[in-house]
C-alpha cells in the first residue's frame, strides 16, 4: 500500500532540467550564469576549515540580512534569507495558504509553482498570457473572481523574459484581496536604463513579497541561497515560526556575504550577460528563429521548423553536446529556451545550429 497522502501520490513531482556532471557539455538549459562568480567567493572558500563547523550558524542570517537590506535601501525587519528562492515560495505558501484555498499564476509559469501549490493541496488557478506572452487584460478580474489567497507572478517571466512594468504591478497588487508574490529571480538582467525598480511598492502595500536569488545574478546556483522582502507582517512569522531552525548551513552563509559585498563583480556579469543576449537573438533571427524580446538570461525561440522542429533540434544538439531546455507542453512544444551563454558558448550554438535548420 501507499502511504502517501492522496494528493502527494497524484502529483507528478517537478522535474528539473538535464544536470550533466561532465564540465564539456555547453549547458545553456538551466539559466545559470555562465561567468563564475565574484573572486571573493573563492577566498571565502579558501579560508574556512572544518573547525568552523563545530557550532550552529547564525540561525537567521542577520549579516547576511543586514548587507541586502543596505543594498537595497530597505530595513532587516523587511528581509528573510532562505535556502534559495525555493524555500521562500514553499515557506510563503504553507505560512499564508490555507490547504484548499486557490493559488493563482499565469499559463506558461516557472513549473516548480503548481507542483508547490498540489503539495500544499491548493487548487491551481492558471490565468493564460497572450500570444506576446503579456498578461491578459482581464487578469485581475480572473483571479480576484477564483478567490486565490496567493498570486505567484514571475518578472521577468519565465520562459518568455517578458517584463511587466511597476505600474501594472502596483495596479494589480491594489486590486488582489490576497497576497501578491513577485518573483524576480530575472530581475538583474533587466537593462538599467528600463529604471524597474518594484521596492518601492513596500511601502505601498501589505500584501507584496519580493522573491530574489543569488542563483542567478550572482553566478550561485550551486549555494541554494535567496532571500525575500515584504512588509514586518509577512516577513516575521516566516522567520520566527515556519522557517526551519538553522535553514542556512555557515559555508553558505559567509560565501552569500562575499557576494554582496562585491556586486561590482556581479554587475559586470549582467551587462555581459546583455550584450551577448542581444548577439545571440540576432544570430538566431538570422536563422529564421522567432525570438521573444527578454529582459532575462535566456531567449524563448520558436523555431523554424514550427512544432515538428523543436523536439528534433533539441535532441540533435544534445547529440552535439549542446544542451537546451524543450518544454512538451501546448504553447511551448514548437520552441526552445536557451540561457545565454559566454561569447564561445553561443558561438558554438549558432554553428551548430547553421548545420541543423
Ligand atoms: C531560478 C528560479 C527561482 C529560484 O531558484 P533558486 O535557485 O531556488 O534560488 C525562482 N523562480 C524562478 C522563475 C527561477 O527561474
Amino acid at each position: 500500500m501507499s502511504w502517501e497522502r492522496d494528493n502527494i501520490r497524484r502529483l507528478e513531482g517537478y522535474t528539473s532540467g538535464e544536470q550533466p556532471d561532465d564540465t564539456d557539455t555547453i549547458k545553456l538549459n538551466t539559466n545559470e550564469n555562465p561567468w563564475p562568480p565574484s573572486p571573493a567567493v573563492d577566498a571565502v572558500l579558501q579560508s574556512m576549515d572544518g573547525e568552523a563547523l563545530r557550532r550552529y550558524p547564525p540561525p537567521t542570517a542577520d549579516a547576511f540580512r543586514d548587507l541586502a537590506a543596505r543594498y537595497h535601501g530597505i530595513q532587516r525587519d523587511n528581509l528573510i534569507a532562505t535556502r534559495g528562492g525555493d524555500e521562500l515560495l514553499r515557506l510563503v505558501i504553507t505560512t499564508f495558504v490555507e490547504p484548499g484555498q486557490p493559488i493563482a499564476m499565469t499559463d506558461p509559469t516557472y513549473s516548480l509553482y503548481p507542483v508547490l501549490a498540489q503539495i500544499h493541496d491548493c487548487p491551481v488557478v492558471k490565468v493564460p498570457l497572450e500570444s506576446d506572452w503579456s498578461l491578459d487584460p482581464a487578469f485581475i478580474d480572473t483571479v480576484v473572481a477564483s478567490g486565490a489567497r496567493l498570486t505567484l507572478l514571475v518578472n521577468p517571466h519565465a520562459p518568455s523574459g517578458q517584463l511587466v512594468d511597476v505600474a501594472q504591478l502596483r495596479e494589480i497588487a491594489g486590486a488582489l484581496e490576497g497576497l501578491l508574490l513577485i518573483d524576480e529571480a530575472y530581475v538583474d538582467f533587466i537593462d538599467p536604463a528600463i529604471e524597474y525598480d518594484s521596492l518601492g511598492l513596500l511601502g505601498e502595500f501589505d500584501n507584496v513579497i519580493i522573491l530574489r536569488t543569488l542563483s542567478k545574478g550572482y553566478s550561485l546556483a550551486g549555494l541554494r541561497f535567496g532571500y525575500g522582502i515584504g512588509a514586518v507582517g509577512l516577513i516575521r512569522p516566516m522567520l520566527e515560526k515556519t522557517r526551519d531552525s538553522y535553514n542556512l548551513d555557515l559555508v553558505s552563509q559567509r560565501i552569500a556575504e562575499a557576494a554582496l559585498t562585491d556586486v561590482a563583480h556581479a554587475r559586470e556579469t549582467w551587462k555581459k550577460v546583455r550584450e551577448e543576449r542581444e548577439r545571440l537573438g540576432r544570430s538566431l533571427r538570422g536563422l529564421g528563429f522567432d525570438v521573444s524580446p527578454s529582459h532575462s538570461n535566456f531567449l524563448l525561440a520558436r523555431t523554424p521548423g514550427g512544432q515538428s522542429g523543436a523536439e528534433s533540434l533539441y535532441r540533435a544538439l544534445k547529440d552535439r553536446g549542446i544542451l537546451v531546455r524543450y518544454f512538451n507542453e501546448p504553447r511551448l512544444v514548437d520552441k526552445l529556451r536557451i540561457s545565454v551563454g559566454t561569447p564561445d558558448e553561443n558561438d558554438r550554438l549558432i554553428a551548430a545550429l547553421e548545420v541543423l535548420v
